[in-house]
């Protein structure tokens, strides 16, 4: 018996040249993972037909679901900096599009599920590591409210699959709104097809921006998409690490967590990423970084839209859009985070003098914010009188407000995935026990929550605990 899902393909139904059709790669011996129930039950899947051998076998390729059209998806993009004019699907397998109740359309895609055409020289395959850390961080995202692409499942493979050395390798089953990157318009526009450009535009605006009427409203609907997506990212204190063109989703998710991080303590020229050598990717660029990368997407779209210097003018105009909204959010974010829920002039400044004695102080990003609730932030500080004299200026901003308490609670989270923990469940899975992963699987679903029961799950990393650098999904 094979699996069926109730598949609507409308990529597949796009010119051939916008992928390889391409079955994912048999694995050798499926092992389940996770099936994700929640995520399931809004899918509008049943989540034990899921977790059956059926269901295991077709997270892993090994049998494709009935009405599954899989193919590879061509793709171009700048990776850090760097135009490389063919990407496309390597180790990804798009089995389809799902058509969840009340009509949201979703992409299955199988990671790490063999290769394709667009390969190149790698193997298509995952390890567990990258698998294990897309699955904890894309769901903590979901569950903090970020929007952001999913983890249905996860199974292993029973082969081995090397990375300096022989590590055990996973598929991800990976839901996403689409998977359309600023690097697909790109790839089109690279080979001067504007048809295609056409094609595809008329397809995200169907899928993602309805309202949008032409190609400049979809660049405006976009820019406003990652203004809000990055102000989230940053509320958050996540470092994405890789904003590559071909990593930024045209629907406004987070995709691709490769080496993602969330900070410990605060510093917006934060890094992570092990293939990050100049820091083009750290925390506080983050919102220069979408600018630039809407730079290259509105660039694409010129072509459609008709006489060339008015259309760089309200091209840019758009794009330029973005500081604004951005700001806007950011403030609306933060000031949520210091327990504003009213607006006064000086509030910006309050928050960007606290954000400054954090950096100076070293002080733990989400146990600060968090500890402002729980009247524990200045233990956080190096010097905690620096943060009793700001504390004294918030207070009196405090005495106009309704309820702090509570605005704060639901914009601070006690639970991130912290990068110690995350490698633990790495590391505990390699071994074969699963039981770290769930446990913090677990915890993570109800970050605002105060689980006294998982208080170790709040702490900054020991000093011998800290994660310095974060690799590569490959
Ligand atoms: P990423 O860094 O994950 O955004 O991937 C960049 C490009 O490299 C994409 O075209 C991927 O499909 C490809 N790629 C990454 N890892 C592998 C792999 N193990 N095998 C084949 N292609 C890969
Ligand atoms: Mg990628």
């Amino acid at each position: 018996m094979t699996l069926t899902l109730p598949f609507d393909n409308s990529y597949a139904r796009l010119p051939d040249r916008f992928f390889v059709r391409q079955d994912p790669v048999p694995v050798a011996a499926p092992g389940l993972i996770a099936v994700n129930d929640r995520l399931a039950a809004e899918l509008g899947l049943d989540a034990s037909l899921l977790a059956t051998p059926e269901g295991i076998a077709a997270f892993a390729g090994n049998a494709t679901p009935a009405g599954a059209a899989p193919l590879a998806q061509a793709y171009a993009g700048h990776q850090f900096g760097g135009w490389v004019p063919q990407l496309g699907d390597g180790r990804a397998i798009l089995l389809g599009e799902i058509v969840a109740p009340g009509g949201r359309r979703f992409d299955l895609q199988l990671k790490g599920s063999g290769q394709t055409p667009f390969s190149r020289r790698g193997d298509g395959r995952a390890w567990i590591g990258p698998v294990i850390r897309e699955y904890i961080v894309s769901e903590a995202m979901a569950a903090l409210g970020v929007p952001t692409t999913r983890a249905l499942a996860a199974v292993t493979t029973g082969e081995t699959v090397w990375r300096e050395t022989a590590l055990p390798g996973a598929v991800l089953a990976r839901v996403a709104a689409s998977h359309i990157r600023v690097g697909t318009f790109q790839y089109f526009a690279a080979r001067e097809d504007t048809e295609a450009l056409r094609l595809l535009t008329d397809h995200v605006i169907d899928r993602h921006y309805p309202g949008a009427e032409g190609p400049l409203a979809l660049i405006e609907a976009v820019t406003a998409a990652q203004a809000r997506l990055i102000a989230k990212w940053m509320s958050f204190g996540f470092i994405h690490g890789v904003m590559n063109t071909d990593n930024m989703a045209i629907s406004g998710e987070t995709i691709d967590y490769g080496p993602c991080a969330f900070m410990d303590a605060y510093h917006p020229g934060k890094v992570f990423s092990s293939i990050d050598q100049f820091g083009r990717y750290a925390y506080g660029n983050q919102p220069q970084i979408a600018v630039w990368n809407l730079a290259q997407f509105a660039s694409c779209l010129l072509p459609l839209m008709g006489e060339l210097e008015p259309a760089i003018e309200a091209a840019t105009t758009a794009i330029n859009r973005f500081g604004v909204i951005y700001q806007r959010e950011w403030l609306r974010l933060f000031r949520a985070k210091i327990g504003l829920s009213t607006e006064e002039d000086g509030d910006a400044k309050l928050i960007e003098a606290l954000l400054t004695l954090m950096a100076e102080n070293e002080a733990d990003f989400t146990r600060t914010f968090r500890g402002l609730v729980d009247g524990t932030a200045a233990a956080e500080f190096a010097d905690p009188f620096a943060f009793e004299v700001w504390a004294e200026g918030w207070q009196a901003r405090l005495a106009r407000e309704a309820d702090p308490e509570a605005v704060m609670r639901s914009a601070n989270p006690a639970f991130i995935p912290r990068n110690h923990r995350v490698e633990e469940a790495i590391r505990a899975a390699v071994a074969g026990d699963f039981a770290p992963f769930h446990r913090l699987n677990a915890i993570l679903a109800e970050p605002y929550g105060d689980q006294p029961e998982a208080i170790a799950y709040r702490d900054a990393p020991k000093p011998d605990e800290i994660v310095r650098r974060t690799f590569c999904g490959t």
